[in-house]
């Protein structure tokens, strides 16, 4: 017994730093609130999975084996050696359809794909689809590639983590790195040509796709490698007796990104919990995502849409850029989770950048509302202040978020005949 609680213990302090964003109910239940007005999705009932391979015949057609613009990122003398590479790891994928659909989408070789809903033994909505498979990109379809160096910077590289992950899923200085955008692109594409092709099902799960990526620039830390000064670790510049360190430089970066992804687990953590309870701060969320309240005038409306962008990616990259103005977010997080997770020590996350301690974010998250130990009334008063800017700003997000959802589900409606 007591050994089995050790090995749980263990294996608990070990588990990979997963890229994660919001979870897989929070994607959802963007999704949902977010379509909920949009009654013309409900025409798009009763659908049936039609055959994979039949559905990959009938949307890539005789295509290129590889998306053409996909090595973009990749170094021009490493891009061959890669792409070879790459095509022995799709190797392992089952069927020839699934992989054919793989390196076409450049998907990882842990893509699987599953059927949540039960629709292989009755029809299905498209907006069940939707808000399904919202989740779906996390499940490992971007996991394990060896895709660009940017990957240092946004989860790390090594393939057996999930490190390419954060790559495909964020955007970082404008869209100078990072894949999330035109990853949006790509499944909007295919998800108009499926429907328009007879493979509304299909369809449907690709657009899904390209909403997560559009929900996933709502996430701080997607977006905005840096949203605060508090995430630079400058502790150990001199070592003791006055030298210089040397690997002072290794140190900044390794330990910065460690206490960037503290906070960034904490802040998704305590957002995902918060929107997914029947709370007021839930109901408020949902509000914001649903868009409700007061519509605006008729001719900040007209400017409104005059100037919303006309794809996807566009869409996508909006998102990412309207990110960079609040690093409020991240500031009030480390107010209100205290700073003690800015110095990596004995009962922190671990200080390796790929693994954290998900029982101490959990803990920490689920107290984060009351009084700690030792703490006075007015520092309590001061945190809690904290909290209600950082869920403050969170609801401007998800707002607008919703208002992207809702935009690229026009543009899709436009598109299909
Ligand atoms: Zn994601």
């Amino acid at each position: 017994m007591q050994r089995a609680v050790m090995v749980a213990l263990a294996l608990s302090l070990c588990v990979p730093h997963r890229a994660r964003a919001w979870s897989g109910q929070t994607h959802r239940k963007l999704t949902s609130d977010a379509l909920q007005s949009m009654r013309w999705i409900d025409r798009y009932g009763g659908l049936k999975v039609t055959p994979f391979a039949s559905m990959v015949r009938d949307v890539l057609g005789p295509a290129p084996p590889v998306e053409p613009d996909a090595f973009r990122f990749w170094k021009a003398e490493t891009r061959e050696a890669k792409h070879r590479s790459y095509m022995r790891s799709t190797a392992a994928i089952e069927g020839p359809a699934v992989r054919k659909f793989a390196r076409h989408l450049f998907l990882s070789n842990q893509l699987s794909l599953r059927y949540t809903l039960g629709e292989r033994s009755r029809p299905v909505s498209a907006r069940q689809v939707l808000t399904a498979y919202s989740a779906e990109p996390d499940w490992g379809m971007d996991k394990g590639l060896d895709a660009s160096w940017h990957q240092t910077l946004m989860g790390g590289m090594n393939p057996a983590q999930t490190s390419s992950q954060g790559f495909r899923h964020m955007s970082f200085l404008l869209g100078a790195m990072g894949e999330a955008p035109r990853r949006a692109q790509l499944f909007f594409d295919l998800g108009a040509r499926a429907i328009n092709r007879g493979h509304a099902y299909w369809g449907f799960r690709f657009m899904a796709w390209g909403l997560h990526f559009v929900e996933d620039m709502g996430t701080p830390v997607h977006t905005n490698m840096l949203p605060t000064s508090k995430y630079i670790r400058l502790k150990g510049m001199v070592r003791p007796g006055g030298r210089l360190n040397r690997s002072f430089l290794g140190d900044l970066v390794r330990g910065s990104a460690q206490i960037n992804a503290n906070y960034h687990f904490l802040y998704e953590d305590y957002v995902d919990r918060a929107y997914a309870g029947g709370s007021e701060a839930a109901r408020s969320l949902s509000a914001a995502v649903r868009g409700d309240g007061r519509p605006p005038g008729a001719f900040l409306g007209r400017l409104r849409r005059l100037l919303a962008p006309r794809s996807m990616k566009a869409v996508a990259k909006r998102r990412a850029w309207s990110r960079l103005s609040t690093p409020g977010i991240a500031r009030n997080a480390v107010r209100l989770f205290t700073e003690k997770f800015r110095t990596p020590a004995p009962g922190a996350p671990s200080n390796t950048v790929r693994s954290v301690n998900p029982e101490l974010v959990r803990r920490t998250v689920d107290t984060a509302g009351s009084r700690l130990v030792g703490e006075s009334p007015r520092a309590y008063q001061r945190r809690m202040k904290a909290r209600d800017t950082m869920m403050r700003r969170t609801q401007g997000q998800f707002r607008k978020t919703g208002v992207a959802v809702r935009r690229v589900m026009d543009l899709l409606r436009k598109k299909i005949r």
